[in-house]
């Protein structure tokens, strides 16, 4: 479907029905061995800011896999892969462990980990964080956990005791591209998450659609209402930054502040300690 499009999709999908089913099984079995060694698999990281002080306050862990054959592929294709064959487990673990030890060594002040739905399954995924983060050294309110609103609609118990367990244990929660899904206000009231994380595809209409303006303004106001952080995602100009810091929105993350850029990078702009300034951000990276 639409969703799993992307960046070598066309490569992927093209040709006669056999060539391609007989690709997407060497593409799944690349993936197996991938994720078992570790090889060609990396994270890239993409600083937040503080509206309020223009500084970086966290950062998202967001996975990339540069295949031998193919280059690199959209995670929206290989998370998707990843999700139907079994093996988001071990990936989401690697990812985990690997921010966790980059935000250790780097002395970042927290780090986002995206979590797949089909994790959620798992009534011992709360356990196992936790495991991974004494094993890495990461205390717990240094880790966020983005989900999408997907998660919450499942409506299981499970998923239920595992965001309140995360939460126990000191683990934001962060609620992703919030406004595409269908939470509504009592299941955000009764699940309790410590943050929104507004959609881009609202944020790009900031500014052009005043009726986009005036969701925002509810998001974010909701969000104040039930004491959740607020982050913008996907903030490409300065006049959509303007309108979200007029509007009380407390963090920004976008290509006008920074692109996802390599552990390498980041850890070198983090140690030189860039700000965003407000008139010109610096790109980081
Ligand atoms: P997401 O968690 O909503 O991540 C934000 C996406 O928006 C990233 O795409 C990021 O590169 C992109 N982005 C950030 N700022 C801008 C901007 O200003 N403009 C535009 N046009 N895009 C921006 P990316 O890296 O391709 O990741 C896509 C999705 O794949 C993520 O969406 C997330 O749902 C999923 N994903 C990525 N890494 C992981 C992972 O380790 N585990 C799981 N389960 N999912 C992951
Ligand atoms: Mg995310
Ligand atoms: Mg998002
Ligand atoms: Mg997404």
């Amino acid at each position: 479907e639409a969703k799993a499009a992307g960046k070598g999709r066309h490569e992927i999908f093209a040709g006669p029905m056999d060539e391609v089913v007989a690709r997407r099984r060497t593409i799944e079995k690349d993936l197996r061995e991938a994720i078992n060694t570790g090889t060609g698999l990396a994270l890239a990281y993409q600083p937040i800011f503080s509206s309020d002080t223009n500084t970086m306050v966290g950062i998202e862990a967001l996975a990339r896999w540069n295949h031998p054959v193919h280059g690199a592929l959209s995670p929206e294709f290989f998370i998707t892969l990843a999700e139907e064959r079994g093996l988001i487990e071990r990936f989401g673990n690697w990812a985990l462990r690997e921010a966790a030890t980059f935000a250790v060594k780097n002395d970042i002040p927290w780090v986002a980990v995206n979590v797949s739905p089909v994790q959620f399954r798992d009534r011992h995924l709360a356990q196992k964080i936790s495991a991974i983060l004494s094993d890495m050294g990461l205390e717990p309110n240094r880790l966020q956990i983005e989900v999408t609103e997907g998660v919450l609609l499942q409506d299981s118990p499970v998923v239920r005791e595992t965001i309140k367990s995360l939460r126990a244990l000191g683990i934001a929660v962060a609620l992703d591209d919030f406004g595409t899904g269908y939470s509504s206000i009592s299941y955000l009231r009764s699940y309790g998450v410590d943050k929104l994380k507004i959609d881009r595809s609202f944020v790009s209409k900031l500014g052009i659609d005043l009726e986009v303006n005036s969701i925002v303004q509810a998001i974010i106001d909701l969000a104040r209402a039930m004491k959740m952080t607020v982050t913008a995602e996907g903030v490409e100009t300065q006049e959509q930054r303007r309108i979200l810091m007029d509007m009380g929105c407390a963090e920004l993350q976008g290509y006008l502040l920074s692109k996802p850029i390599s552990d390498q990078q980041l850890a070198a702009a983090y140690g030189r300690r860039l700000m965003a300034s407000p008139s010109a951000p610096v790109r980081i990276g």
